[in-house]
């Protein structure tokens, strides 16, 4: 696996393509600017920009591993000898922002799976709260060929779990709580995870003395803090004390007045809903380019109606049909390590009462926002190049996410197919 520059590096297919367009050229290109010009227009696509808005049919300029320009067909100048990608009839979204994972542990896992999440048109994951150490952590300063961008959170806060994973700080005290914010500055974070839930009565969990030192304290060195909460009373209580988001919604009743309003109070706070399983059945032959056939078929066994999932589901559900209608910001994140929950979580929220554009806008600006990235999340001049071309319009159907066509991240065509043929001869 190559660590490669921020220089842009084309390959498979779209290599091919601009090879074969440069190379009869390549006698006179040093004397003819446009000719050896390295720009790409795709043109025609309907573009989903991101932050809600659309353009019917779009020409986005890419140079250098970023967009240059996008706009509609004729409103955007593409540069003299720049090669041209027809993509009419199909649509482009930006690559999908993963707030809430739990990845791999060591540099071969990790590479891997961040390749594995490209692969369904992710373009950045972060692992929330499970990391131990510098192994993986160093991987976040390099972009990865062909791969999600790696955030982390590193190990998170919670109090002792016996039982449950020791990378997490187990803290006990206010001292001993904003010792582990700093640790956790010095290993320069991108976001602080803690925990506030007793697991069914099992442990006692983070008070609010405690969660306000460690929410005190990451203010103090500019990290943000997100909460994995159960109960709708330590929701509350976070809030007030200034949490930034919520690594999933309140899942042991509905919301009420006093949280909506709490909500309200706070214009930048994010939640990220992460829902359950929805306890219903489903195809999963959608996963059959990276999912082993024999290990798909026991995941479509284990796929079927769930009536107590579907309780559970319900109370998540409505509590995000509810705080979305309010004006909450929704963020988006899915928890586990698979690579193309993304879909199912969209799919969820869509079927939770959001619309197939504020689901989109969840998963990519919102989570960019979420994240403090500002060069990922929309479609605009001087953002990153990570976007997904489906072939068919999600606007329509949320599901039609699953139908990619190709994937770019830092304008270079991710190799799917390679992926998709390692995954299935290491798996079979
Ligand atoms: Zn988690």
């Amino acid at each position: 696996m190559s660590i490669v520059s921020p220089a842009p590096r084309f390959q498979s297919a779209f290599r091919r393509l601009l090879l074969a367009l440069l190379l009869p050229l390549a006698g006179c290109a040093a004397s003819d600017e446009g000719a050896s010009s390295t720009a790409i227009a795709f043109e025609g696509a309907r573009v989903i920009v991101g932050d809600g808005t659309v353009i019917a049919n779009a020409t986005i300029v890419v140079d250098g591993g970023r967009i240059t320009s996008v706009g509609a067909a004729g409103d955007v100048d593409v540069p003299e000898g720049a090669a041209r990608m027809d993509l009419s009839g199909k649509t482009i979204i930006p690559a999908l922002i993963n707030t809430h994972m739990h990845l791999g542990t060591t540099r071969a896992d990790l590479v891997g799976q961040l390749e594995h999440l490209a692969y369904y048109g992710v373009g950045a994951a972060v692992s929330l709260g499970s990391d131990a150490g510098d192994e993986t952590l160093a991987l976040r300063d390099g972009a990865i060929s062909g791969a999600a961008r790696f955030l982390s959170s590193g190990p998170g806060i919670t109090r002792p779990e016996p039982g449950r994973s020791e990378v997490p700080h187990w803290v006990n005290t206010e001292d001993e709580a904003r010792a582990a914010v700093q640790e956790l500055a010095s290993l320069q974070v991108d976001i602080v995870k803690i925990w506030v839930d007793d697991r069914g009565g099992q442990y006692e969990k983070l008070t609010p003395a405690l969660f306000g030192a460690i929410i005190d304290e990451a203010h103090e060195h500019d990290l943000q803090v997100t909460a994995h909460i159960f109960a709708l009373s330590d929701a509350k209580g976070l809030l007030r004390a200034g949490v930034d988001a919520f690594a999933h919604s309140v899942r042991d009743r509905d919301v009420d007045d006093e949280f909506v309003a709490l909500v309200r109070e706070r214009p930048d706070f994010v939640l990220v809903p992460n829902l359950p399983n929805p306890g219903v059945a489903a195809d999963l032959s959608w996963l059959s380019g990276t999912v082993p056939a024999d290990q798909l078929s026991a995941m479509q066994a284990r796929a079927t109606g769930n009536p107590q999932a579907q309780e559970s589901f319900g109370i998540q559900a409505r509590n995000l049909a509810r705080l979305s209608e309010a004006g909450v910001r929704i963020g988006f994140g899915t928890d586990g390590g698979a690579p193309w929950a993304v879909h199912q979580e969209l799919e969820d929220m869509v079927s939770a009462g959001m619309t197939p554009s504020d689901a989109i806008v969840a998963a990519t600006s919102t989570s960019a926002e979420l994240l403090h990235l500002s060069d990922v999340g929309t479609l605009a001049s001087g953002q990153s190049a990570d976007f997904v071309v489906l072939d068919a319009n999600p606007l329509n159907d949320i599901t039609n996410t699953r139908r990619i066509a190709s994937v770019y991240l830092r304008g270079s065509e991710v190799d799917r197919e390679a992926i998709s043929a390692r995954l299935l001869a290491a798996g079979g």
